[in-house]
Protein backbone atom coordinates (compact mmCIF):
# COMPACT_ATOMS: atom_id res chain seq x y z
CA UNK A 1 0.00 0.00 0.00
CA UNK A 2 2.95 2.46 0.65
CA UNK A 3 4.29 1.72 -2.80
CA UNK A 4 0.60 2.37 -4.30
CA UNK A 5 0.49 5.63 -2.37
CA UNK A 6 4.37 6.26 -4.04
CA UNK A 7 2.79 5.77 -7.49
CA UNK A 8 -0.32 7.76 -7.34
CA UNK A 9 1.58 10.90 -5.37
CA UNK A 10 4.53 10.89 -8.08
CA UNK A 11 2.29 10.51 -11.34
CA UNK A 12 -0.69 13.27 -9.88
CA UNK A 13 2.94 15.10 -9.52
CA UNK A 14 3.62 15.15 -13.31
CA UNK A 15 0.42 15.13 -14.50
CA UNK A 16 -0.01 18.76 -12.83
CA UNK A 17 3.85 19.52 -14.04
CA UNK A 18 2.75 18.74 -17.25
CA UNK A 19 -0.78 20.99 -17.29
CA UNK A 20 1.24 23.62 -15.33
CA UNK A 21 3.89 23.75 -18.03
CA UNK A 22 1.14 23.93 -20.58
CA UNK A 23 -0.31 27.12 -18.83
CA UNK A 24 3.30 28.58 -19.11
CA UNK A 25 3.78 27.74 -22.47
CA UNK A 26 0.46 29.76 -23.31
CA UNK A 27 -2.16 26.91 -24.61
CA UNK A 28 -5.34 26.62 -22.96
CA UNK A 29 -4.94 23.17 -21.36
CA UNK A 30 -8.41 23.03 -20.38
CA UNK A 31 -8.73 19.29 -21.45
CA UNK A 32 -5.57 18.80 -19.29
CA UNK A 33 -6.67 21.21 -16.52
CA UNK A 34 -10.39 18.60 -16.17
CA UNK A 35 -7.66 15.46 -16.70
CA UNK A 36 -5.57 17.19 -13.96
CA UNK A 37 -8.60 17.97 -11.49
CA UNK A 38 -10.00 14.69 -11.65
CA UNK A 39 -7.14 12.18 -11.49
CA UNK A 40 -5.80 13.74 -8.70
CA UNK A 41 -8.62 14.37 -6.66
CA UNK A 42 -9.46 10.31 -7.35
CA UNK A 43 -5.87 9.80 -6.57
CA UNK A 44 -5.30 11.53 -3.75
CA UNK A 45 -8.72 9.94 -1.71
CA UNK A 46 -7.41 6.63 -2.39
CA UNK A 47 -3.82 7.30 -1.31
CA UNK A 48 -5.76 8.84 2.01
CA UNK A 49 -8.14 5.95 2.18
CA UNK A 50 -4.37 3.20 2.33
CA UNK A 51 -3.28 5.66 4.93
CA UNK A 52 -6.77 4.87 7.04
CA UNK A 53 -6.29 1.21 6.01
CA UNK A 54 -2.61 1.37 7.29
CA UNK A 55 -3.71 2.62 10.39
CA UNK A 56 -6.46 -0.15 11.56
CA UNK A 57 -8.93 1.37 13.38
CA UNK A 58 -6.60 3.60 14.89
CA UNK A 59 -6.72 5.80 11.20
CA UNK A 60 -10.77 6.30 12.09
CA UNK A 61 -10.42 8.22 15.15
CA UNK A 62 -10.73 11.42 15.91
CA UNK A 63 -7.30 11.10 17.68
CA UNK A 64 -5.41 10.99 14.38
CA UNK A 65 -4.46 13.64 11.48
CA UNK A 66 -4.77 10.80 9.19
CA UNK A 67 -8.97 10.37 10.12
CA UNK A 68 -9.16 14.02 9.31
CA UNK A 69 -7.55 14.45 5.85
CA UNK A 70 -9.54 11.22 4.88
CA UNK A 71 -12.84 13.19 5.43
CA UNK A 72 -11.06 16.45 4.01
CA UNK A 73 -9.90 15.01 0.41
CA UNK A 74 -13.61 13.29 -0.03
CA UNK A 75 -14.65 16.92 -0.86
CA UNK A 76 -12.06 17.35 -3.81
CA UNK A 77 -13.93 14.68 -5.99
CA UNK A 78 -17.04 16.96 -5.78
CA UNK A 79 -16.10 21.02 -5.95
CA UNK A 80 -14.64 22.66 -8.68
CA UNK A 81 -16.75 20.57 -10.78
CA UNK A 82 -17.02 16.75 -9.43
CA UNK A 83 -15.40 14.31 -11.34
CA UNK A 84 -18.22 12.99 -13.53
CA UNK A 85 -18.67 16.22 -14.43
CA UNK A 86 -15.68 16.64 -15.59
CA UNK A 87 -15.73 13.35 -17.45
CA UNK A 88 -18.72 14.33 -19.56
CA UNK A 89 -17.25 17.45 -20.10
CA UNK A 90 -14.71 15.76 -21.50
CA UNK A 91 -16.09 13.00 -23.42
CA UNK A 92 -17.96 15.74 -25.25
CA UNK A 93 -15.11 17.31 -26.81
CA UNK A 94 -13.76 14.25 -27.90
CA UNK A 95 -17.21 13.49 -29.90
CA UNK A 96 -16.71 16.92 -30.97
CA UNK A 97 -13.22 16.45 -32.33
CA UNK A 98 -15.09 13.24 -34.10
CA UNK A 99 -17.06 14.67 -35.78
CA UNK A 100 -15.15 17.39 -36.92
CA UNK A 101 -12.84 14.64 -38.12
CA UNK A 102 -15.40 13.01 -39.79
CA UNK A 103 -16.86 15.92 -41.60
CA UNK A 104 -13.19 16.92 -43.17
CA UNK A 105 -12.45 13.51 -44.01
CA UNK A 106 -16.23 13.57 -46.38
CA UNK A 107 -15.24 16.96 -47.40
CA UNK A 108 -11.66 15.59 -48.48
CA UNK A 109 -9.81 18.22 -46.44
CA UNK A 110 -6.50 16.55 -45.57
CA UNK A 111 -5.82 16.26 -41.93
CA UNK A 112 -1.87 16.32 -41.78
CA UNK A 113 0.24 17.27 -38.73
CA UNK A 114 -1.64 19.11 -35.87
CA UNK A 115 -4.55 19.00 -37.03
CA UNK A 116 -4.66 14.85 -36.99
CA UNK A 117 -3.17 14.90 -33.75
CA UNK A 118 -6.14 17.19 -32.47
CA UNK A 119 -8.65 15.17 -33.86
CA UNK A 120 -7.87 11.79 -32.72
CA UNK A 121 -6.77 12.22 -29.04
CA UNK A 122 -5.25 14.06 -26.30
CA UNK A 123 -1.50 15.40 -26.88
CA UNK A 124 0.57 18.69 -26.77
CA UNK A 125 -1.50 19.65 -30.26
CA UNK A 126 -4.77 19.01 -28.35
CA UNK A 127 -3.95 22.65 -26.99
CA UNK A 128 -1.78 24.53 -29.74
CA UNK A 129 -3.95 27.44 -29.91
CA UNK A 130 -2.79 30.59 -27.78
CA UNK A 131 -4.59 31.79 -24.40
CA UNK A 132 -6.33 34.84 -24.55
C1 LIG B 1 -16.32 22.59 0.80
C2 LIG B 1 -16.90 23.16 -0.47
C3 LIG B 1 -16.44 24.36 -0.95
C4 LIG B 1 -16.98 24.92 -2.10
N1 LIG B 1 -16.49 26.12 -2.52
C5 LIG B 1 -17.01 26.70 -3.60
C6 LIG B 1 -16.51 27.96 -4.06
O1 LIG B 1 -15.60 28.55 -3.48
N2 LIG B 1 -17.06 28.52 -5.16
C7 LIG B 1 -18.07 27.91 -5.84
O2 LIG B 1 -18.54 28.45 -6.84
N3 LIG B 1 -18.56 26.71 -5.44
C8 LIG B 1 -18.06 26.08 -4.33
N4 LIG B 1 -18.55 24.88 -3.92
C9 LIG B 1 -19.64 24.25 -4.68
C10 LIG B 1 -19.10 23.14 -5.54
O3 LIG B 1 -18.42 23.63 -6.68
C11 LIG B 1 -20.29 22.23 -5.91
O4 LIG B 1 -20.63 21.51 -4.74
C12 LIG B 1 -19.92 21.28 -7.03
O5 LIG B 1 -19.80 21.96 -8.27
C13 LIG B 1 -20.98 20.19 -7.17
O6 LIG B 1 -22.24 20.75 -7.32
P1 LIG B 1 -23.45 20.18 -6.44
O7 LIG B 1 -23.00 20.10 -5.02
O8 LIG B 1 -24.63 21.02 -6.78
O9 LIG B 1 -23.65 18.71 -6.92
P2 LIG B 1 -24.48 18.25 -8.21
O10 LIG B 1 -24.06 19.04 -9.41
O11 LIG B 1 -25.92 18.19 -7.86
O12 LIG B 1 -23.91 16.79 -8.37
C14 LIG B 1 -24.34 15.72 -7.52
C15 LIG B 1 -23.86 14.42 -8.10
O13 LIG B 1 -24.46 14.23 -9.40
C16 LIG B 1 -23.46 13.94 -10.34
N5 LIG B 1 -23.75 14.60 -11.63
C17 LIG B 1 -24.25 15.84 -11.83
N6 LIG B 1 -24.36 16.10 -13.14
C18 LIG B 1 -23.90 14.99 -13.79
C19 LIG B 1 -23.75 14.65 -15.17
N7 LIG B 1 -24.09 15.49 -16.15
N8 LIG B 1 -23.24 13.43 -15.45
C20 LIG B 1 -22.89 12.57 -14.46
N9 LIG B 1 -23.01 12.85 -13.16
C21 LIG B 1 -23.51 14.04 -12.83
C22 LIG B 1 -22.15 14.50 -9.78
O14 LIG B 1 -21.05 13.71 -10.19
C23 LIG B 1 -22.35 14.37 -8.30
O15 LIG B 1 -21.86 13.13 -7.85
C24 LIG B 1 -18.02 24.27 -2.78
C25 LIG B 1 -18.47 23.02 -2.31
C26 LIG B 1 -17.94 22.45 -1.17
C27 LIG B 1 -18.46 21.11 -0.69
Amino acid sequence: MLADNDMDLRTNRLTIWHTAWLLDEGHRAGAESSIAKVVCSEAIYRVADRCVQVLGGQGITNDTLVERIFREVRGFRIYDGPSKVHCWSLAQKLVKRARTFKRRRRLGVRATGHAQSRAIGWSVHWTDRPAG
